[in-house]
Protein backbone atom coordinates (compact mmCIF):
# COMPACT_ATOMS: atom_id res chain seq x y z
CA UNK A 1 0.00 0.00 0.00
CA UNK A 2 2.20 2.58 -1.17
CA UNK A 3 0.91 6.19 -0.71
CA UNK A 4 4.17 7.98 -1.46
CA UNK A 5 4.78 6.55 -5.08
CA UNK A 6 6.04 9.65 -7.18
CA UNK A 7 3.73 11.55 -9.75
CA UNK A 8 6.70 10.29 -12.50
CA UNK A 9 5.87 6.43 -11.39
CA UNK A 10 2.25 6.99 -11.37
CA UNK A 11 2.72 8.62 -15.03
CA UNK A 12 4.26 6.00 -16.17
CA UNK A 13 2.10 3.02 -14.55
CA UNK A 14 -1.23 4.67 -16.36
CA UNK A 15 1.22 5.01 -19.83
CA UNK A 16 2.27 1.68 -19.21
CA UNK A 17 -1.44 0.47 -19.06
CA UNK A 18 -2.50 2.30 -21.86
CA UNK A 19 0.29 0.76 -24.12
CA UNK A 20 -0.74 -2.64 -23.21
CA UNK A 21 -4.20 -2.25 -24.82
CA UNK A 22 -2.61 -0.30 -27.52
CA UNK A 23 -0.19 -3.42 -27.73
CA UNK A 24 2.52 -0.70 -28.56
CA UNK A 25 6.11 -1.70 -29.02
CA UNK A 26 8.96 -1.05 -26.66
CA UNK A 27 10.21 1.32 -28.66
CA UNK A 28 7.99 3.66 -29.24
CA UNK A 29 6.80 3.20 -25.23
CA UNK A 30 10.39 4.42 -24.42
CA UNK A 31 10.11 7.25 -26.95
CA UNK A 32 7.14 8.72 -24.93
CA UNK A 33 8.22 7.76 -21.46
CA UNK A 34 11.30 10.29 -21.69
CA UNK A 35 11.00 14.20 -22.01
CA UNK A 36 12.25 15.48 -25.05
CA UNK A 37 14.30 18.10 -23.04
CA UNK A 38 14.72 18.99 -19.54
CA UNK A 39 15.67 22.90 -18.71
CA UNK A 40 17.18 23.57 -15.89
CA UNK A 41 18.11 26.74 -14.37
CA UNK A 42 19.76 28.61 -10.71
CA UNK A 43 17.87 32.03 -10.42
CA UNK A 44 19.84 34.33 -8.10
CA UNK A 45 17.29 36.64 -7.33
CA UNK A 46 17.89 39.88 -4.62
CA UNK A 47 15.26 39.78 -1.74
CA UNK A 48 13.50 42.92 -0.29
CA UNK A 49 16.11 43.03 2.34
CA UNK A 50 18.85 43.30 0.04
CA UNK A 51 20.28 39.36 0.58
CA UNK A 52 20.78 37.46 -2.70
CA UNK A 53 19.10 34.18 -2.70
CA UNK A 54 19.28 31.17 -5.36
CA UNK A 55 15.94 29.16 -6.70
CA UNK A 56 15.95 26.46 -8.87
CA UNK A 57 13.86 26.68 -11.78
CA UNK A 58 12.58 23.60 -13.98
CA UNK A 59 11.20 23.69 -17.87
CA UNK A 60 10.40 20.56 -18.91
CA UNK A 61 8.91 19.38 -23.09
CA UNK A 62 7.64 16.37 -22.82
CA UNK A 63 6.65 15.88 -26.31
CA UNK A 64 5.80 18.00 -29.54
CA UNK A 65 4.92 15.21 -32.31
CA UNK A 66 1.28 17.24 -32.02
CA UNK A 67 2.54 21.12 -31.72
CA UNK A 68 4.20 23.18 -29.24
CA UNK A 69 4.92 22.44 -25.61
CA UNK A 70 2.34 23.50 -23.48
CA UNK A 71 1.68 23.61 -19.86
CA UNK A 72 1.74 25.99 -16.70
CA UNK A 73 4.60 26.76 -14.02
CA UNK A 74 4.55 26.46 -10.55
CA UNK A 75 6.26 28.40 -7.77
CA UNK A 76 6.05 25.90 -4.97
CA UNK A 77 8.72 24.92 -2.35
CA UNK A 78 8.19 21.03 -2.80
CA UNK A 79 8.51 21.50 -6.84
CA UNK A 80 11.27 18.99 -7.86
CA UNK A 81 12.20 17.04 -11.47
CA UNK A 82 10.04 14.02 -11.02
CA UNK A 83 6.97 15.64 -10.23
CA UNK A 84 7.63 18.53 -13.32
CA UNK A 85 7.91 15.54 -15.72
CA UNK A 86 4.94 13.76 -14.75
CA UNK A 87 3.34 17.18 -14.84
CA UNK A 88 4.50 17.95 -18.38
CA UNK A 89 3.56 14.40 -19.76
CA UNK A 90 0.28 14.93 -18.10
CA UNK A 91 -0.12 17.56 -20.23
CA UNK A 92 1.16 16.06 -23.43
CA UNK A 93 -1.80 13.73 -22.76
CA UNK A 94 -4.20 16.35 -21.97
CA UNK A 95 -3.78 18.25 -25.30
CA UNK A 96 -4.48 15.39 -27.25
CA UNK A 97 -7.44 13.76 -25.59
CA UNK A 98 -9.45 17.46 -25.89
CA UNK A 99 -7.74 17.62 -29.55
CA UNK A 100 -5.90 20.95 -29.57
CA UNK A 101 -2.63 21.31 -31.86
CA UNK A 102 -0.04 21.46 -28.46
CA UNK A 103 2.30 19.53 -27.13
CA UNK A 104 2.87 18.92 -23.30
CA UNK A 105 5.25 21.11 -21.06
CA UNK A 106 5.36 22.09 -17.65
CA UNK A 107 7.75 24.44 -15.20
CA UNK A 108 7.97 24.71 -11.40
CA UNK A 109 10.33 27.08 -9.44
CA UNK A 110 11.30 25.79 -5.93
CA UNK A 111 10.41 28.60 -3.79
CA UNK A 112 8.27 29.98 -0.89
CA UNK A 113 6.01 30.92 -3.49
CA UNK A 114 3.37 32.15 -0.45
CA UNK A 115 5.91 34.56 1.66
CA UNK A 116 7.35 36.00 -1.62
CA UNK A 117 6.51 39.64 -1.74
CA UNK A 118 5.25 40.92 -5.29
CA UNK A 119 8.34 43.07 -5.81
CA UNK A 120 10.17 39.24 -4.97
CA UNK A 121 7.91 37.53 -7.15
CA UNK A 122 8.63 39.72 -10.08
CA UNK A 123 12.07 39.67 -10.20
CA UNK A 124 12.42 35.94 -9.81
CA UNK A 125 9.62 35.40 -12.73
CA UNK A 126 11.27 38.11 -14.77
CA UNK A 127 14.89 36.09 -14.45
CA UNK A 128 13.06 32.58 -15.26
CA UNK A 129 11.93 34.31 -18.47
CA UNK A 130 15.80 35.87 -19.31
CA UNK A 131 17.83 32.34 -18.97
CA UNK A 132 14.98 30.34 -20.50
CA UNK A 133 13.82 32.76 -23.24
CA UNK A 134 15.57 31.15 -26.27
CA UNK A 135 13.75 27.43 -25.01
CA UNK A 136 10.21 29.21 -25.28
CA UNK A 137 8.14 30.82 -27.60
CA UNK A 138 4.64 30.98 -29.28
CA UNK A 139 5.79 28.25 -31.65
CA UNK A 140 8.02 27.02 -29.34
CA UNK A 141 6.58 26.19 -25.97
CA UNK A 142 3.73 28.53 -24.39
CA UNK A 143 3.43 28.45 -20.63
CA UNK A 144 0.34 29.60 -18.57
CA UNK A 145 -0.72 29.80 -15.06
CA UNK A 146 -0.80 26.73 -12.41
CA UNK A 147 -0.09 26.55 -8.67
CA UNK A 148 0.80 30.16 -6.96
CA UNK A 149 0.77 31.57 -10.27
CA UNK A 150 -1.64 33.80 -11.94
CA UNK A 151 -2.26 36.49 -14.76
CA UNK A 152 0.18 39.16 -13.12
CA UNK A 153 2.72 36.66 -13.31
CA UNK A 154 1.72 35.88 -17.17
CA UNK A 155 2.15 39.29 -17.83
CA UNK A 156 5.83 40.12 -16.44
CA UNK A 157 6.20 36.97 -18.32
CA UNK A 158 4.93 38.43 -21.40
CA UNK A 159 6.20 41.99 -20.78
CA UNK A 160 10.25 40.37 -20.16
CA UNK A 161 9.98 38.18 -23.07
CA UNK A 162 8.88 40.89 -25.29
CA UNK A 163 11.31 42.96 -24.69
CA UNK A 164 13.96 40.82 -25.16
CA UNK A 165 12.42 39.88 -28.89
CA UNK A 166 11.83 43.19 -29.29
CA UNK A 167 7.85 43.32 -30.54
CA UNK A 168 4.73 42.42 -28.34
CA UNK A 169 4.98 38.89 -28.32
CA UNK A 170 1.54 38.02 -27.02
CA UNK A 171 1.27 34.53 -28.15
CA UNK A 172 4.52 33.78 -25.74
CA UNK A 173 2.16 32.55 -22.40
CA UNK A 174 -1.43 32.50 -21.95
CA UNK A 175 -3.65 32.88 -18.80
CA UNK A 176 -2.35 36.77 -19.16
CA UNK A 177 -5.04 39.50 -18.22
CA UNK A 178 -7.52 40.32 -20.41
CA UNK A 179 -6.13 43.85 -20.94
CA UNK A 180 -3.11 42.21 -22.03
CA UNK A 181 -4.63 39.70 -24.70
CA UNK A 182 -5.93 37.38 -22.44
CA UNK A 183 -9.04 35.61 -23.30
CA UNK A 184 -12.17 36.26 -21.68
CA UNK A 185 -13.45 33.18 -19.97
CA UNK A 186 -9.71 31.61 -18.90
CA UNK A 187 -10.30 31.72 -14.92
CA UNK A 188 -13.67 30.45 -14.92
CA UNK A 189 -12.30 27.69 -17.41
CA UNK A 190 -10.79 24.78 -15.62
CA UNK A 191 -13.41 24.76 -12.86
CA UNK A 192 -16.15 25.20 -15.58
CA UNK A 193 -14.92 22.45 -17.08
CA UNK A 194 -14.60 20.08 -13.96
CA UNK A 195 -18.46 20.96 -13.52
CA UNK A 196 -19.75 20.43 -17.01
CA UNK A 197 -17.37 17.06 -17.02
CA UNK A 198 -19.10 16.47 -13.16
CA UNK A 199 -22.66 16.83 -15.11
CA UNK A 200 -21.82 14.60 -17.40
CA UNK A 201 -20.80 11.48 -15.40
CA UNK A 202 -23.74 12.20 -13.38
CA UNK A 203 -26.12 11.98 -16.37
CA UNK A 204 -24.09 7.99 -16.68
CA UNK A 205 -24.82 7.35 -13.25
CA UNK A 206 -28.86 9.10 -13.32
CA UNK A 207 -27.77 10.69 -10.18
CA UNK A 208 -30.04 14.14 -10.53
CA UNK A 209 -27.80 16.95 -9.73
CA UNK A 210 -30.72 18.75 -8.00
CA UNK A 211 -30.18 15.89 -5.26
CA UNK A 212 -26.65 15.44 -5.61
CA UNK A 213 -24.33 15.62 -2.75
CA UNK A 214 -21.00 17.12 -3.72
CA UNK A 215 -17.37 17.36 -1.41
CA UNK A 216 -14.48 19.32 -2.89
CA UNK A 217 -11.32 18.60 -1.76
CA UNK A 218 -9.53 22.39 -2.37
CA UNK A 219 -10.99 26.08 -2.67
CA UNK A 220 -8.32 27.46 -5.43
CA UNK A 221 -9.32 28.78 -8.68
CA UNK A 222 -10.45 25.29 -10.16
CA UNK A 223 -12.59 24.19 -6.60
CA UNK A 224 -13.93 27.80 -6.59
CA UNK A 225 -14.71 27.62 -10.26
CA UNK A 226 -16.21 23.85 -9.97
CA UNK A 227 -18.33 24.67 -7.02
CA UNK A 228 -19.82 28.17 -8.68
CA UNK A 229 -20.78 26.23 -11.76
CA UNK A 230 -22.07 22.96 -9.88
CA UNK A 231 -23.81 25.57 -7.25
CA UNK A 232 -25.46 27.15 -10.24
CA UNK A 233 -26.90 23.40 -11.43
CA UNK A 234 -28.25 22.83 -8.38
CA UNK A 235 -26.00 20.78 -6.67
CA UNK A 236 -25.51 21.05 -2.78
CA UNK A 237 -21.68 21.41 -2.33
CA UNK A 238 -21.64 20.23 1.27
CA UNK A 239 -17.53 20.46 1.87
CA UNK A 240 -14.65 22.35 0.65
CA UNK A 241 -11.35 22.87 1.90
CA UNK A 242 -7.82 24.61 2.08
CA UNK A 243 -4.33 23.61 3.27
CA UNK A 244 -5.93 24.89 6.94
CA UNK A 245 -8.35 21.66 6.70
CA UNK A 246 -12.20 21.49 5.40
CA UNK A 247 -15.81 22.63 6.84
CA UNK A 248 -18.61 20.20 5.93
CA UNK A 249 -22.00 20.98 6.14
CA UNK A 250 -24.67 18.61 5.04
CA UNK A 251 -27.30 20.91 4.07
CA UNK A 252 -24.82 22.75 1.36
CA UNK A 253 -22.83 25.76 1.36
CA UNK A 254 -23.11 28.69 -0.69
CA UNK A 255 -19.74 28.53 -2.89
CA UNK A 256 -19.61 32.77 -3.57
CA UNK A 257 -20.18 33.10 0.44
CA UNK A 258 -17.74 30.86 1.48
CA UNK A 259 -15.06 33.12 -0.76
CA UNK A 260 -15.82 35.99 0.83
CA UNK A 261 -15.39 34.64 3.55
CA UNK A 262 -12.31 33.11 2.51
CA UNK A 263 -10.33 36.48 1.02
CA UNK A 264 -11.29 38.53 4.38
CA UNK A 265 -9.84 35.71 6.53
CA UNK A 266 -7.65 33.55 4.79
CA UNK A 267 -9.05 30.45 5.18
CA UNK A 268 -12.46 28.59 4.79
CA UNK A 269 -12.33 27.24 8.33
CA UNK A 270 -14.34 29.34 10.87
CA UNK A 271 -17.04 30.13 8.14
CA UNK A 272 -20.55 30.26 10.22
CA UNK A 273 -19.07 27.67 12.68
CA UNK A 274 -19.42 24.87 10.48
CA UNK A 275 -18.53 21.83 11.15
CA UNK A 276 -14.60 21.52 10.25
CA UNK A 277 -13.60 18.42 8.76
CA UNK A 278 -10.32 17.35 7.72
CA UNK A 279 -8.80 17.15 4.38
CA UNK A 280 -8.43 13.12 4.82
CA UNK A 281 -12.25 12.92 6.21
CA UNK A 282 -13.22 14.84 3.70
CA UNK A 283 -12.47 12.61 0.89
CA UNK A 284 -13.85 9.83 2.63
CA UNK A 285 -17.07 11.80 3.33
CA UNK A 286 -20.46 10.84 2.74
CA UNK A 287 -21.50 12.23 -0.78
CA UNK A 288 -22.51 11.38 -4.02
CA UNK A 289 -19.40 12.86 -5.94
CA UNK A 290 -16.15 13.75 -4.97
CA UNK A 291 -14.11 16.68 -6.12
CA UNK A 292 -10.39 15.83 -5.21
CA UNK A 293 -8.77 19.76 -6.60
CA UNK A 294 -6.08 20.42 -4.58
CA UNK A 295 -3.04 18.36 -5.01
CA UNK A 296 -1.32 15.06 -6.32
CA UNK A 297 -1.79 11.68 -4.23
CA UNK A 298 -4.69 12.20 -2.16
CA UNK A 299 -6.55 9.11 -2.96
CA UNK A 300 -4.61 6.00 -2.77
CA UNK A 301 -4.46 2.31 -1.82
CA UNK A 302 -4.89 3.25 1.77
CA UNK A 303 -7.90 5.38 1.56
CA UNK A 304 -9.97 4.41 -1.90
CA UNK A 305 -11.52 1.98 -0.22
CA UNK A 306 -13.48 3.84 2.52
CA UNK A 307 -14.67 6.24 -0.14
CA UNK A 308 -18.35 6.80 -0.53
CA UNK A 309 -18.89 9.01 -3.39
CA UNK A 310 -20.14 7.30 -6.82
CA UNK A 311 -17.99 9.77 -9.22
CA UNK A 312 -14.65 11.24 -8.51
CA UNK A 313 -14.17 14.41 -11.00
CA UNK A 314 -10.31 15.22 -11.04
CA UNK A 315 -9.90 18.82 -11.02
CA UNK A 316 -5.92 18.41 -9.48
CA UNK A 317 -3.50 16.59 -11.37
CA UNK A 318 -2.35 13.56 -10.19
CA UNK A 319 -4.66 13.02 -7.40
CA UNK A 320 -5.53 9.46 -7.42
CA UNK A 321 -2.54 6.23 -7.50
CA UNK A 322 -2.62 3.63 -9.70
CA UNK A 323 -3.53 1.37 -6.67
CA UNK A 324 -6.37 3.31 -6.21
CA UNK A 325 -7.68 3.46 -9.72
CA UNK A 326 -7.95 -0.28 -9.24
CA UNK A 327 -10.17 0.02 -6.06
CA UNK A 328 -12.05 1.98 -6.85
CA UNK A 329 -12.39 0.43 -10.94
CA UNK A 330 -14.30 -2.85 -8.85
CA UNK A 331 -15.94 -1.11 -6.77
CA UNK A 332 -17.92 0.42 -9.24
CA UNK A 333 -16.70 3.94 -8.88
CA UNK A 334 -16.09 6.41 -11.96
CA UNK A 335 -12.97 8.15 -11.72
CA UNK A 336 -13.21 10.74 -14.47
CA UNK A 337 -9.18 11.64 -15.26
CA UNK A 338 -7.72 15.03 -14.50
CA UNK A 339 -6.58 14.92 -18.10
CA UNK A 340 -9.74 15.33 -19.13
CA UNK A 341 -11.58 16.54 -16.25
CA UNK A 342 -8.97 20.09 -15.71
CA UNK A 343 -8.35 20.18 -19.46
CA UNK A 344 -11.26 23.14 -19.64
CA UNK A 345 -8.36 25.10 -18.70
CA UNK A 346 -5.61 24.77 -21.18
CA UNK A 347 -8.64 24.40 -24.34
CA UNK A 348 -8.83 27.99 -23.35
CA UNK A 349 -5.67 28.48 -23.04
CA UNK A 350 -5.03 27.32 -26.53
CA UNK A 351 -8.47 29.53 -27.72
CA UNK A 352 -6.64 32.85 -26.21
CA UNK A 353 -3.65 31.84 -28.05
CA UNK A 354 -5.35 31.88 -31.67
CA UNK A 355 -7.71 34.86 -30.43
CA UNK A 356 -3.74 36.25 -30.05
CA UNK A 357 -2.75 35.03 -33.79
CA UNK A 358 -5.81 36.30 -35.06
CA UNK A 359 -5.37 39.78 -32.92
CA UNK A 360 -8.62 39.25 -32.63
CA UNK A 361 -11.08 39.07 -28.98
CA UNK A 362 -14.28 36.38 -28.48
CA UNK A 363 -16.77 37.15 -26.26
CA UNK A 364 -16.95 35.18 -22.88
CA UNK A 365 -20.05 33.47 -24.04
CA UNK A 366 -18.55 32.20 -27.47
CA UNK A 367 -15.24 30.95 -25.69
CA UNK A 368 -17.22 28.79 -23.00
CA UNK A 369 -19.47 27.94 -25.35
CA UNK A 370 -16.48 26.37 -27.49
CA UNK A 371 -14.62 24.90 -24.43
CA UNK A 372 -17.97 22.87 -23.70
CA UNK A 373 -18.35 21.81 -26.76
CA UNK A 374 -14.72 20.53 -26.96
CA UNK A 375 -14.98 19.12 -23.12
CA UNK A 376 -18.41 17.12 -23.88
CA UNK A 377 -17.06 15.65 -27.34
CA UNK A 378 -13.86 14.26 -25.47
CA UNK A 379 -16.17 13.44 -22.46
CA UNK A 380 -18.19 11.03 -24.70
CA UNK A 381 -15.46 9.38 -26.99
CA UNK A 382 -13.76 8.66 -23.66
CA UNK A 383 -16.73 6.85 -22.58
CA UNK A 384 -17.32 4.84 -25.61
CA UNK A 385 -13.52 3.44 -25.30
CA UNK A 386 -14.13 2.92 -22.12
CA UNK A 387 -16.95 0.85 -22.70
CA UNK A 388 -15.46 -1.15 -25.72
CA UNK A 389 -12.25 -2.04 -23.86
CA UNK A 390 -14.29 -2.40 -20.47
CA UNK A 391 -11.51 -0.36 -18.56
CA UNK A 392 -11.81 2.50 -16.59
CA UNK A 393 -12.20 6.57 -17.90
CA UNK A 394 -8.30 6.96 -17.19
CA UNK A 395 -6.99 4.40 -19.39
CA UNK A 396 -9.62 4.87 -21.71
CA UNK A 397 -8.49 8.55 -22.11
CA UNK A 398 -5.00 7.13 -21.61
CA UNK A 399 -5.79 5.20 -24.97
CA UNK A 400 -6.97 8.02 -26.70
CA UNK A 401 -4.73 9.99 -26.09
CA UNK A 402 -1.32 7.99 -26.84
CA UNK A 403 -3.03 7.14 -29.92
CA UNK A 404 -3.08 10.89 -31.08
CA UNK A 405 -0.02 11.30 -30.59
CA UNK A 406 1.57 8.02 -32.27
CA UNK A 407 -0.76 8.62 -35.19
CA UNK A 408 1.20 12.58 -35.31
CA UNK A 409 4.59 10.78 -34.69
CA UNK A 410 3.56 7.93 -37.42
CA UNK A 411 2.87 10.48 -39.86
CA UNK A 412 6.05 12.70 -39.65
CA UNK A 413 8.71 10.15 -39.28
CA UNK A 414 11.08 9.82 -36.47
CA UNK A 415 14.01 8.99 -38.38
N1 LIG B 1 -1.75 24.53 -15.53
C1 LIG B 1 -2.96 24.17 -16.19
C2 LIG B 1 -3.06 22.67 -16.34
O1 LIG B 1 -2.46 21.91 -15.62
C3 LIG B 1 -3.18 24.93 -17.49
C4 LIG B 1 -2.15 24.73 -18.53
C5 LIG B 1 -2.30 25.66 -19.72
O2 LIG B 1 -3.28 26.39 -19.80
O3 LIG B 1 -1.41 25.63 -20.56
O4 LIG B 1 -3.81 22.17 -17.15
Amino acid sequence: MSSNISPYEVAIKQLEKAASILKLDQQTIEILKRPQKIIIVNIPVKMDDGTIKVFTGYRVQHNNFRGPYKGGIRYHPEVNLDEVIALAMWMTWKCAVVDIPFGGGKGGIVCPAKYLSQAEKERLTRKFVDMIAEEIGPEIDIPAPDVYTDAQTMAWIFDEYSRIKGYPAYGVVTGKPIELGGSKGRTQATGYGVAICTREAAKIYNIDLKEARIAIQGFGNVAYYAAEKLYQFGCKIIAVSDSQGGIYDPDGLDPIDVMKYKQKTGTVVGYKNIKKISNEALLISDCDILIPAAIENQITGINADKIKAKIIVEGANGPTTPEADEILFKKGVMVVPDILANSGGVTVSYFEWVQNMQKYQWEEEEVLRKMEEKLVKAFYEVFKISKQYGIDMRTAAMVLAVKRVIDAMNLRGIG
